[in-house]
């Protein structure tokens, strides 16, 4: 079963036991959410990636974009299960080919994004996956580089969504699924 249309209670509560908190990591006030047991379990992965790709099957998505680098694990499989491509957006100096680079903020200054330039095609439909939705630039930063390149972001799917970094701000109008939430 999956998690989306919604109301399973008890799976949501399931995947939120397969999160563990990790107080002051990477650096101290910040509580990381690990997703690493969730993606050990079976059940647990499955219902994720479920979740997400039956949320948005059917809207003629050709491409889902995995944020570097746990947005991979989860954007793959969902590519697959959608019969679509995959197009990684990495952190800069990791792409051999020509790139548009896109800055985001960080907690200290920014960093860039960088996408291949000839990753996705004009008016194609894609999907933006990541695990954590925290201040939103990431997901913004994203959205940027691949509408430059003249692609059309269908939506954006996380894993967990941190409403308190009031993420969605940077994202207004996007079809955004978050399937756990906390506050
Ligand atoms: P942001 O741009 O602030 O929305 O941050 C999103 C990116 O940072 C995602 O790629 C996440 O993997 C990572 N991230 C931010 N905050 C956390 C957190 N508390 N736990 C785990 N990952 C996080």
């Amino acid at each position: 079963m999956a998690l989306y249309p919604w109301g399973v209670e008890s799976d949501v509560s399931r995947l939120k036991d397969l999160i563990r908190d990790i107080p002051d990591f990477p650096m101290a006030g910040v509580v990381f959410k690990d997703i690493t047991p969730l993606l050990a379990d079976p059940e647990g992965f499955s219902l994720v990636i479920d979740s997400i790709a039956g949320r948005f099957e059917g809207l003629g998505i050709t491409k889902v974009v995995g944020i570097e680098a746990r947005g991979f694990i989860i954007a793959a499989p969902v590519a697959h299960r959608l019969g679509a491509g995959f197009v990684p957006v990495r952190k800069v100096g990791k792409l051999p080919w020509q790139v548009e680079a896109e800055a985001y903020e960080l907690e200290y200054g920014t960093g860039l994004l960088e996408l291949h330039s000839d990753a996705v095609a004009i008016d194609e439909l894609v999907l933006v996956v990541d695990d954590v939705l925290a201040t939103g630039g990431t997901a913004a930063a994203t959205t940027r580089l691949l509408e430059r390149l003249g692609a059309k972001v269908v939506g954006l799917a996380f894993v967990i969504e941190l409403g308190f970094l009031n993420g969605r701000r940077q994202l207004p109008g996007r079809d955004i699924l978050s399937l756990l939430h906390y506050e």
